[in-house]
């Protein structure tokens, strides 16, 4: 079997983290390393897929609950308005293979990625 992610172990609360959303079956935290502002990730408690392509084909459903949640997290943290992204691939700077949203927002400048 191999090793869990580093986000099975918070959802199993083996790591701490600044949680921001919790539902049976997301969890939604800040960032360690923020890269904007307002920088939060929203995951599922199952580690079953890798990334955003394995989610949308396996449980579409789940895929639209986290973006229904990033629109929460962002009416609550950055006014409404975000950036949603799902790095796919470690070529594309995917370090954590459970599928996560990165919630980006609170004055990103254009262009900036
Ligand atoms: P990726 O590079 O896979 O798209 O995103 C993984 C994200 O997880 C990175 O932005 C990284 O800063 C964040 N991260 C990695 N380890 C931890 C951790 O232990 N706690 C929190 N809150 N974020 C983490």
């Amino acid at each position: 079997m191999s090793e869990p992610t580093v986000f099975e172990r918070i959802v199993a609360g083996e790591i701490p983290s600044s949680k921001v959303f919790e539902n049976d079956r997301l969890l939604g935290i800040r960032d360690i390393k923020p890269q904007a502002p307002v920088h939060l990730l929203v995951f599922p408690k199952s580690a079953d897929y890798a990334n955003v392509t394995e989610l949308a084909a396996g449980d579409p459903a789940l895929l639209a609950e986290i973006v229904s949640t990033a629109q929460q997290l962002a009416d609550e943290h950055c006014g409404g308005q975000y950036r949603l992204v799902f790095n796919t691939g470690a070529a594309a700077g995917q370090t954590v293979f459970h599928v996560h949203a990165h919630v980006l927002g609170g004055g990103l400048t254009e262009g900036s990625l």
